[in-house]
């Protein structure tokens, strides 16, 4: 677990942070630069550096984290109105933290 990681550092509560959910593998927590109303981090506590990083024996936490975007839409009410998840992938793709998760985005009036 790379201490220069800080979504490791969360995971580890080295800084404090919000979970909106936890479990052994999981935790979810607000963006703090949100890109809209509901903007949520959903993060694997195992460190994955990126989706590239990605070994057969990830799979099932790649598929748990989809089911957890959909526990927290529904939990957050977003989704009815309608949401997006995001992977961003190296830095082309616009990842800044190295430690894999998916962007739960919603919550506008539409
Ligand atoms: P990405 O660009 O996919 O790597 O996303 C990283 C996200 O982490 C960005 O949207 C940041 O706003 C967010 N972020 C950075 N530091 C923190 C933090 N301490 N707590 C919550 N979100 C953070
Ligand atoms: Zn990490």
């Amino acid at each position: 677990m790379p201490s220069d990681c800080l979504f490791c550092r969360i995971v580890n509560r080295d800084v404090p942070t919000r979970f909106l959910y936890e479990d052994d593998d999981y935790v979810v927590f607000r963006d703090i630069n949100p890109a809209a109303p509901v903007h949520l981090l959903l993060v694997p506590k195992k460190h994955i550096r990126s989706m590239n990083d990605l070994e057969k024996e990830d799979s099932a936490i790649i598929s748990g984290l989809f089911m957890i975007a959909r526990d927290m839409a529904k939990e957050q009410g977003v989704n009815e109105s309608g949401y997006k998840l995001l992977f961003n992938v190296e830095k082309g793709g616009g990842q800044v933290i190295f430690h894999v998760h998916l962007h739960l985005i919603g919550g506008w009036n539409r």
